[in-house]
């Protein structure tokens, strides 16, 4: 309405506190990143670097338990162009004292007991934001919520893996999907593609914990079942593929940095610095945020952990969390783990996939596993 007093008044000048943590981030980063010569300096410094991280991420503080596995559901999907019919089971598994991680594991028909070794590598499919959790990952395109968000980020590539004959674990991480807290359990669009990480990350920090640390230590004790499971039914449980888009992509990185179960490892849209991606761009969701991370190590620094391990990092070159520099600030930190991987005379086990266009995944990757 013309003429009515403005409510607020303006400033012309802001006196905000960014700059300063810029300069700090410069001044105090990466005070424990790799400053060795050889392979023989790498392993100490990565048992070292573990430790720092168990603290950090606040898993020294989590609690193991009985697994407790149960099946309590199975849907058959029928076979299609080709690729098997997929027995899905809704497992549910106790990760920590009161706390369950739900999941479908996908098993292709073509998995047959007993098979031992012939059996393809089994496969972690981590959730991101936005997608129901594991529905997405699942390919459950009968939910029209979820196709929508497969149909944006090609979310469905645990589905798209057991097409292919792998066994493959989908889980909820925390605060996904059947995991979610109190905040948004409603059945609404929003809240049902929602998460309550954010919510789990304030939960989690005056205890010393984080969700990144959560999803890490849920990732193990998904392999401890899984290898649990294997062993009665003749999969190959000797090591596992993980792959994950987004923040399935934060939670590869982190399960794979911290246990050698996984042998192979694909990262998509999710590798970059910490000062471009998450400093400077400082609206991402708190499930991202790790007290004092930064003045350890980069995320360069963590994904050497990986190291000689098979190593395959997916970007986009106009995904916008890649910050203002875009793919520079994803080869810098493909520089320091590069630099790891040529101790062990192993750079060719990093794959760079390199695509076009926004955030998203792109499952063309999946045939080069
Ligand atoms: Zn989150």
């Amino acid at each position: 309405m013309s003429g009515e007093q403005p409510r607020t008044i303006h400033y012309n000048k802001y006196y905000g506190s960014m700059q300063t943590l810029l300069d700090r981030f410069d001044r105090r980063a990466r005070a424990d990143a790799f400053d060795g010569k050889s392979a023989e300096d790498f392993a100490p410094w990565r048992r070292k670097s573990r430790e720092t991280l168990l603290d950090l991420l606040g898993m020294n503080r989590m609690e193991k338990c009985p697994l407790e596995p149960l099946v309590d559901e199975v849907t058959e999907l029928p076979a299609a162009d080709g690729a098997p019919m997929i027995r899905r089971e809704h497992v549910v598994i106790q990760v920590e004292p009161q706390t369950w991680m739900t999941l479908y594991l996908l098993i292709p028909e073509t998995i047959a007991p007993g098979k031992g070794a012939d059996c393809p590598q089994v496969y972690l499919a981590l959730p991101g934001h936005m997608g129901a959790g594991k529905e997405s990952i699942a390919g459950r395109a009968e939910i029209p919520a979820v196709a929508d968000a497969i149909r944006q980020f090609n979310y469905d590539y645990g589905l798209r893996l057991a097409r292919m004959g792998h066994v493959v674990a989908c889980p909820d991480c925390r605060a996904f999907g059947e995991r979610r807290d109190e905040d948004r359990r409603g059945d609404s669009e929003d809240d049902f593609l929602g998460s309550t990480c954010f919510q789990l990350a304030h939960m989690a920090e005056g205890l010393g914990e984080t969700v990144c640390g959560m999803c890490t230590w849920d990732g193990m004790r998904l392999m401890d079942y899984l290898e649990e499971r294997g062993r009665t039914e003749g999969w190959d449980v000797s090591s596992f593929g993980c792959v994950g888009f987004s923040g399935g992509g934060m939670q590869t990185l982190w399960t794979a940095a911290m246990d050698d179960r996984v042998s192979t490892a694909l990262i998509s849209g999710y590798l970059y610095g910490y000062k471009d991606s998450l400093l400077l761009l400082c609206g991402n969701c708190s499930c991202n945020y790790i007290p004092r991370l930064w003045e350890h190590f980069d995320m360069g620094d963590i994904a050497s952990l990986i190291a000689p391990r098979r190593l395959i990092v997916q970007s986009c070159r106009g995904d916008h969390l890649n910050g203002p520099r875009g793919l520079d600030n994803v080869y810098e930190q493909l520089d320091i783990v590069r630099s790891a991987y040529r101790l062990f005379g192993a750079e060719e086990k990093i794959l760079h996939d390199i695509r076009e266009g926004e955030h998203c995944f792109h499952p063309e990757v999946l045939e080069v596993l």
